[in-house]
Formats: C-alpha cells, sequence, structure tokens
C-alpha cells in the first residue's frame, strides 16, 4: 500500500492537542551519480519513512531508503504529469499535520529549476516546518564530468541559470485559465506548424547573449534550434562554442561539442535526449584540451 492510498486522519482532537505538524526536508538528490548526494542527503534518506520523489532521481539513490518506508513517484515530465505541483503541495501538507515527516527528493539541487521555492513558501504558509538539503545541480555535475570549467579568469567572469522550457499559454482576459500544469509542445516542428503560437521561450537574450559569460541552458534539447538562433540575433557570435550534456554523471553519460551554429544539427544527428544541459561560452572549449587528462570521460566524447 502507497502513502497515498492510506488513510490519512484528520481528527480534531490531534488539531485541538496542538499538535505540530511533522518537517518536510527537501532533499537534493544530485545529477544522477549517487556518490554525488551529500552525506546530510544520504542520511536523511537512510532514516525516512515517507519519500515523495520526482522523475528524475536514480534508483541507487532510491535504494538508500530504508525497505518499509513508503516511496511514493510524484514525477512530472514535459506533458505527463502523475500529480499536479498542488496535488504535490497539498499531500505533503497533509502527511506532515497528520504527523508523518516527509522527505520530498528532488533531482539536483530542489531550488535550481526544482519547484523548491514554490514548495516552501506553501509550506510556510500552512505552517509546516520544512529543511532544505542542498544537492549538486545538473549544472555543476556535467561541468565537472565534462571536463568544463563554468567560470575562468580569461574566459567567462559571468555564469547565467536559465531555463529553456516553453512557457504555457497565459489565461487571457475573459478567455479560459490554462489548467495547472498544462504544458507546451516538446518539439519546435509542432511549434512551427502553428500549433504552439500561444507558447514562448520567454528569456531576456541580450543577457544571455553577453560576451565573457558562460550560459548554461536547463531544459532546452527540444528548443536547442530556437536559442541558438536567437543568440545569434543577440549579438554572439555563431562560431560560439557550445556543448550538449546528456544524462551527466550517469554510467551513458554523452557530450556533443559544437558551436551556435553547428550544435542544433549534430544534436539532432546524434540524437539528444533530455536530460540534458547545454553549455555556451568559450570554456566549452576548453574541453578539447581537458578530456584526454580525464581517464573517465575520455570515452564519451561523441562529436
Ligand atoms: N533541480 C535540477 C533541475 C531540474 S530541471 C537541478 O538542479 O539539476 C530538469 C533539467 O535539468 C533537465 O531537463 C536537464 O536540462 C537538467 N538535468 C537534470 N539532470 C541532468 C543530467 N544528469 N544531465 C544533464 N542534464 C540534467
Amino acid at each position: 500500500m502507497s502513502a497515498l492510498d492510506e488513510p490519512l486522519r484528520f481528527d480534531a482532537r490531534t488539531l485541538l492537542a496542538g499538535t505540530a505538524p511533522a518537517q518536510v526536508t527537501l532533499v537534493g538528490a544530485g545529477p544522477g551519480d549517487p556518490e554525488l548526494l551529500t552525506v546530510k542527503a544520504a542520511r536523511v534518506l537512510r532514516e525516512a519513512r515517507v519519500v515523495l520523489y520526482d522523475h528524475l532521481v536514480g534508483r541507487e539513490v532510491l535504494d538508500l531508503v530504508p525497505k518499509g518506508a513508503h516511496c511514493v513517484y510524484v514525477g512530472k515530465q514535459s506533458g505527463c504529469h502523475t500529480l499536479s505541483q498542488t496535488a504535490i503541495i497539498e499531500l505533503m501538507i497533509r502527511l506532515a499535520r497528520n504527523g508523518r515527516a516527509v522527505v520530498r527528493l528532488k533531482g539536483g539541487d530542489p531550488f535550481i529549476f526544482g519547484r523548491g521555492g514554490e514548495e516552501v513558501l506553501a509550506l510556510a504558509r500552512a505552517g509546516v516546518p520544512f529543511e532544505v538539503i542542498p544537492g549538486v545541480s545538473a549544472a555543476q555535475g556535467a561541468a565537472a564530468s565534462a571536463a568544463i570549467p563554468l567560470t575562468h579568469r580569461d574566459h567567462a567572469r559571468t555564469l547565467v541559470l536559465a531555463t529553456g522550457h516553453l512557457r504555457a499559454p497565459r489565461a487571457r482576459p475573459g478567455g479560459p485559465a490554462p489548467r495547472e500544469g498544462s504544458s507546451c509542445p516538446a518539439e519546435p516542428d509542432q511549434l512551427e506548424s502553428g500549433e504552439g503560437d500561444a507558447c514562448t521561450l520567454d528569456l531576456d537574450w541580450e543577457l544571455l547573449a553577453r560576451p565573457r559569460q558562460t550560459t548554461v541552458i536547463y531544459m532546452g534539447v527540444s528548443t536547442l534550434p530556437l536559442i541558438c538562433e536567437q543568440l545569434i540575433r543577440h549579438g554572439l557570435p555563431p562560431g560560439t562554442p557550445a556543448a550538449v550534456v546528456e544524462r551527466a554523471t550517469r554510467p551513458d553519460e554523452r557530450t556533443v561539442d559544437g558551436t551556435l551554429e553547428t550544435l542544433p544539427a549534430l544534436a539532432r544527428v546524434h540524437e539528444v535526449k533530455s536530460p540534458a544541459l547545454i553549455v555556451i561560452g568559450a570554456v566549452a572549449a576548453l574541453r578539447a584540451q581537458l578530456v584526454p587528462a580525464i581517464a573517465h570521460a575520455a570515452a564519451r566524447q561523441t562529436a
């Protein structure tokens, strides 16, 4: 029986007795390699009784959770949500108010494109105590593993993390509100056919196209052509080095190297799929010098 099926007892006596709600702990699971978990995250997972986990959390990380604990998948993939974000938040609050300590396990870091901010705000409003245990974000995992220093005094003094995920349409005045969790077409060809014309890649292109900067794009596989085109249009040279790192820190990690001009076609040829991270800027070219000296990465260079 999963924690979702269990009867949750909200008896007034417990509430009237002033029993404090249990704690929700947001835990960053890191980018995939279980050895990249923090010591604290590993301890909390070993002591967990109820775990709500996301799509990108690896099996080896979940294996740390004791056998008798409830592990509930609440993951969201583009266009396929087991539970809406509102339902996840409600479930956490209900469990905590029922005296169940909850571990909310998220890929990477909970506060980097992980909706951890929304969740802790809701917990705070509901009077539920929480703690956040940071995780190694995909940008850090990919940088280390694919040998791309994200900053370098000669090449990049600014680092920008951005999302390449298309924004769902906003409600129009007088029109129906978009469904919660409604998402945009995953593939750019759908966009070009006009189906996705209400979806936008709402990014500050001037900021992203600044020189001497590294720009890392999360959730950008399907919008890669659009991103490269816009960055060139906003002033970055077409020859700017760019790489896409797929499944960083996992045994099947791959990296495709190119430039703003060539990367979209190379990513298509190599059939790059999510989860993957796009790294744009001069630092991406340093890989060529570094990879031969990194034993574990040598076999992973694709293009
Ligand atoms: N909170 C997470 C990000 C979640 S958004 C973090 O801090 O890493 C999901 C996106 O993260 C994916 O679409 C992908 O762009 C990126 N990502 C997560 N894991 C990854 C991995 N192992 N390799 C490459 N990109 C990854």
